[in-house]
């Protein structure tokens, strides 16, 4: 399957079209995701009337967008309106959205074509995709391994070939993980970068949308289409889009990427650390600088970050009562029983587990002690990047401590599933854009991923420096065996 950048390139020179494009994609999804478990609804009838409607155009002369006729995966806590959004619930079995996300009208006015919703955690929390309320994705490179999470689905789903990229939401690291146990590139913008409007909000100070591709140039030419000012969404920054693509080619001679200790701890696997000393050198040949640079409070990013999205998440997921929104009992007692029961039935234990942590650390004569501390040491996790990237242009780490874990290997024990974020969360409560390219390959054969940061709306900087570390490595192109 070709990447994003050369369906665009293919449908553009009349090539393809949009509706071969579509076809392929969505036969592709039929006879591979059965075993993945990456889709959770496919819009077979939907897109292919929307590729014909592109080609349609195409014929007739009319300049559509950078992405017309390129099918894109959308995760499934993202509003679309031409199919559910069910979060990967089951409070939201079924629910379709009236309205669609900015990001989802984004695409299409771009002339994407939405072909599907991919598999998550429920409502976005966890790292394996194991806490869907369906079915967990698998990963394509071992599929007794899980794909990473929360955005398992859109990872696995390109990783597989079966779609060409994807949205991928990232709260703690829920793109730039997956990605990086599936051997994907995954960004996750600065925090309002990209509009928030129509996902379904898990930590609102912390989510943001990006993309999940197979090289960095399609990350670029997708974050060139989705980001942007929204006014229905009062954090999205009102600042010019840069054309991304158009400076990948930025060379990184002279650019300086900081190395940090507090990165490349106790817990991190040899292979892990093996394959990012490894990319690391790889982009001081190409003529970067390494400096070392110290994050100290980077050890606190995990407790940091469990309080504050927690909290967020436990006064968000309120509205989900039966009433307002989501899954309602049959039989009601009183109305107590009615908001109970609903929520009871409705959630998971992963989502039910954050609802209480939250509610509790909110909570008046605990606030203090947990909530308001959570902020207080989040103004130091950035204050720690905010003088880094006064010596460095960028910081480069691990994205995970280990490659893909076997499935139900940590799903009754959360701490341990959390502490899987360990590298990734920092990047959230700073706000600060991070990405995650394929580094290479562990003893079993499974990717590991390489993550680079940036200063806030440093994107540009950030993807070239991603796509010359491709431009002289070949480890994206490897894929898991079809
Ligand atoms: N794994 C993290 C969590 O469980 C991050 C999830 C996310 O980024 N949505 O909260």
């Amino acid at each position: 399957m070709l990447t994003a950048t050369e369906t665009a390139d293919a449908v553009r020179a009349g090539r393809v079209s949009a509706r071969d494009a579509v076809t392929e994609c969505v036969d592709a999804i039929d006879r591979s995701d059965g075993k993945i478990g990456a889709i959770l609804h496919v819009d077979r009838d939907g897109a292919l009337r929307a590729a014909g409607d592109i080609d349609r155009r195409l014929a007739e002369g009319e300049d559509i967008g950078p992405i017309a006729g390129v099918p894109v995966a959308v995760k499934d806590n993202i509003c679309t309106i031409d199919s559910p959004t069910t979060c990967a619930s089951g409070t939201l079995k079924g629910y379709v959205s009236p309205f669609a996300a900015d990001v989802a009208e984004r695409l299409v006015s771009a002339g994407a074509v939405i072909v599907a919703k991919t598999n998550l955690d429920e409502f976005a929390m966890g790292s394996s995709t194991e806490s869907s309320a369906y079915f967990p994705a698998r990963n394509p490179w071992d599929m007794s391994r899980v794909a990473g999470g929360s955005s398992g689905g859109s990872a696995a789903a390109v990783a597989a070939r079966i779609v060409p990229c994807a949205l991928g939401s990232d709260t703690g690291g829920s793109i730039r993980q997956p990605a990086a146990f599936t051997g994907v590139v995954g960004l996750k913008p600065t925090y309002g970068r990209v509009s928030r409007y129509g996902l379904v909000a898990f930590g609102s100070s912390l989510d943001q949308i990006g993309p999940v591709t197979r090289d960095v140039r399609d990350a670029a030419l997708l974050l060139s289409v989705i980001a942007g000012h929204d006014v229905r969404d009062a954090t999205s920054v009102d600042r010019p889009v840069p054309n991304y693509v158009a400076e990948l080619d930025r060379p990184i001679e002279g650019l300086r990427i900081g190395v940090a200790s507090d990165y490349f701890g106790a817990g991190l696997d040899d292979a892990v650390r093996t394959a990012v000393e490894a990319g690391l050198d790889a982009l001081r040949e190409r003529g970067a600088e390494l400096i070392n640079v110290r994050l100290p409070h980077l050890k606190y990013a995990i407790a940091c970050y469990y309080v504050v999205a927690t909290a967020e998440a436990s006064s968000n997921l309120a509205r989900f009562d039966g009433v307002h929104y989501g899954h309602r009992t049959a039989d009601p007692k009183d109305i107590f029983d009615l908001y109970s029961a609903s929520r009871r039935e409705g959630f998971g234990a992963e989502v039910k587990r954050r609802i209480m942590l939250g509610t509790f650390v909110l909570s008046s004569g605990y606030y203090d002690a947990y909530y308001d501390k959570a902020l207080r040491v989040r103004t130091l996790i950035r204050g720690d990047f905010e003088a880094a990237f006064e010596k460095v242009d960028l910081i480069a780490s691990p994205v995970t401590p280990t490659t893909a874990f076997p499935i139900g290997q940590k799903s009754a024990d959360p701490l341990a599933m959390y502490l899987a974020d360990i590298y990734t969360t920092s990047a959230n409560l700073a706000g600060v854009p991070a990405i995650s390219v394929p580094c290479g390959l562990d003893g079993d054969g499974l990717p590991i991923g390489m993550q680079l940061s940036a200063p806030w709306f440093e994107e540009d900087r950030l993807l070239a420096a991603a796509h010359q570390y491709q431009s002289i490595t070949d480890h994206h192109q490897r894929c898991p065996k079809q």
